[in-house]
């Protein structure tokens, strides 16, 4: 491909050459092929590294004969879009495929189309206008707010049913289909909607096994979750069931990845990173709880007879152990991920997340043990049910931890976004007012203590509306308004909603 002359252009393509530059690619996309897929998670390049859905959907096209997928992410500065590997601009790629895991990714779809001049409709696209196909986490849960923008929706693991997605899409365009004619070559299939069509999913595809399909890196970087580490999946769902999250209820039942399929996956990365840079990775392993994988201490010992460093995507605090926080010291982890949520054990009884204030101590003294100093610490505030000593307690819990050793602590809070699918669902964000005043009340009971780190109140508003949103939000979303305006459409509707709700509810101490 030649290098853009217009400089906006160069900086672009430059921004996405210096990312591929520095990737080592384990699996590569063919360059050749019928149907060319951009394959887009349209969130910054760090996400795309960690996202293990991204890499298989990845894999997953290309092993389809015929296709060539590619890979692109969502920067704001963008309007070309250059792929990752080969540098084309999107705008010569027939399918778009989106692989969306953050609510608030939507708006950067709607950016996409409306940059690129696609029809922010499925209805109003053309022949000549690219499909635009929609999986990932979302569609475990709730694809709806997708609805208007979608060509194409494939719901669940796309596992099983990309594959057989992709060999149709490649026949129908052999056989010289038009658009319409396309969708109705898909739509016998189980796990996909069709908007255009107006035909809804009848399952969300789940398989039973993680052996059949284990995930893996297709390229690692050193801005990756834990730098220029090979992720492996180990498990996916959750055996939990914390009242706030939709990975408990919605990815069920817990799959795990058996040893003996995670000792070839680790055997064929070593294999592929020594062909190309001649050395032997790091390992990540990836999983919603990776304490609770069944052959955690099969593993461990694997991993140290081999001298392999490795990581963990978080920690359960009850099931720490000794020789995992050894291991994870031995491999130059420098800190530790944990999800108490809430300070007091009353609370984590709200949010069903069943570690007591003994299992939380004991676990603190065990990491201080073995070595590590900065710990970081993710929590959930603006539970109807939390008053001034829940909160309160996050800083005798910090000051606790400061008499241990740790002198980095990292203290992360998001509001509560009650999701639909879970126990939680029928409840509403909390007041703005309420949370503001609540996000003051730690600020100054933390203030000196610790880093400390606010999900923004306005975003956690927006991804409430979406997780929770019907096809009349999908509807407002494709208006042809502008980003700006649509979202303060929806934070105004957010508003009305909070009245509506607190002339209803009793008043709490922080109002
Ligand atoms: S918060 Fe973590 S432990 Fe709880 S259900 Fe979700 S993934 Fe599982």
């Amino acid at each position: 491909m030649r290098k853009p002359r217009n400089s906006a252009d160069f900086a672009e393509f430059s921004t996405v050459k210096a990312f591929s530059d520095e990737e080592t690619r384990y699996d590569r996309h063919k360059g050749y092929g019928d149907v060319d897929v951009a394959l887009v998670f349209p969130s910054g390049y760090d996400h795309t590294v960690g996202n293990l859905g991204y890499h298989k959907a990845f894999q997953i096209f290309n092993s389809v004969e015929g296709v060539n997928c590619e890979r692109f992410f969502y920067d704001p500065s963008f309007t070309k879009y250059y792929s990752l590997d080969s540098f084309r601009p999107i705008d010569e790629f027939k399918i778009w495929a989106f692989s969306v895991h953050f609510e608030l990714d939507i708006f950067h779809i709607l950016e996409m189309l409306r940059k690129k001049g696609v029809p922010l409709k499925s209805a109003e696209r053309k022949e000549g206008h690219p499909f635009i196909l929609i999986g990932g986490s979302l569609t475990y849960f709730n694809a709806l707010p997708l609805w208007d923008l979608s060509d194409i929706i494939l719901y669940g693991d796309a596992e099983e049913s990309l594959p057989e997605l992709a060999q149709k899409i490649v026949t129908a365009m052999a056989k010289g289909k038009n658009r319409r004619g396309l969708l109705e070559a898909v739509s016998d299939m189980a796990p996909i909607a069709l908007p255009p069509l107006e035909k809804s999913h009848r399952v969300i595809a789940s398989f039973s096994s993680l052996n059949h399909y284990p995930s893996r890196s297709s390229f690692i970087h050193p801005r990756g979750p834990f730098g220029h580490k090979a992720l492996i999946e180990i498990g996916r769902g959750c055996l939990r069931r914390c009242f706030f999250c939709v990975t408990g209820f919605t990815r069920s039942p817990a799959r795990f990845l058996p040893f003996e399929d995670l000792k070839r996956e680790i055997g064929g990365l070593i294999e592929r990173e020594q062909a190309i840079t001649g050395k032997t990775p790091g390992f990540g392993f990836i999983s919603a709880t990776p304490t609770d994988y069944p052959h955690l201490s099969q593993l461990l010992e694997f991993l140290d007879q081999s001298s392999l460093s490795f990581s963990f995507s978080s920690i359960r605090l009850e099931s720490i152990s000794d020789a995992l926080l050894s291991g994870l010291r031995q491999g130059e982890q420098q800190s530790i991920t944990i999800a108490p949520e809430a300070a007091t054990e009353r609370m984590r009884r709200v949010l069903n997340k069943g570690i007591t204030d003994t299992q939380l101590a004991d676990a603190l003294e065990r990491i201080a043990r073995a070595g590590f100093r900065e710990v970081k610490c993710y929590c959930l505030f603006g539970v109807e049910e939390e008053t001034e000593t829940d909160l309160f307690e996050f800083a005798r819990l910090v000051e606790e931890w400061r008499k241990l050793g740790f002198y980095k602590i990292h203290m992360s809070f998001n509001p509560l976004i009650p999701k639909p699918n879970t126990p939680f669902a029928g409840r509403t964000i909390e007041r703005e007012e309420t949370l503001r005043r609540k996000k003051k009340f730690l600020e100054n009971a933390l203030r000196g203590m610790c880093q400390l780190h606010f999900e923004s109140i306005r975003n956690s508003q927006l991804q409430y509306l979406l997780a929770n949103g019907d096809r009349a939000l999908s509807a407002d979303l494709v208006s042809g308004e502008s980003g700006d305006a649509i979202q303060k459409q929806l934070l105004q509707r957010v508003r009305l909603q909070e009245r509506a709700v607190h002339k209803s509810s009793s008043i709490s101490i922080f109002d």
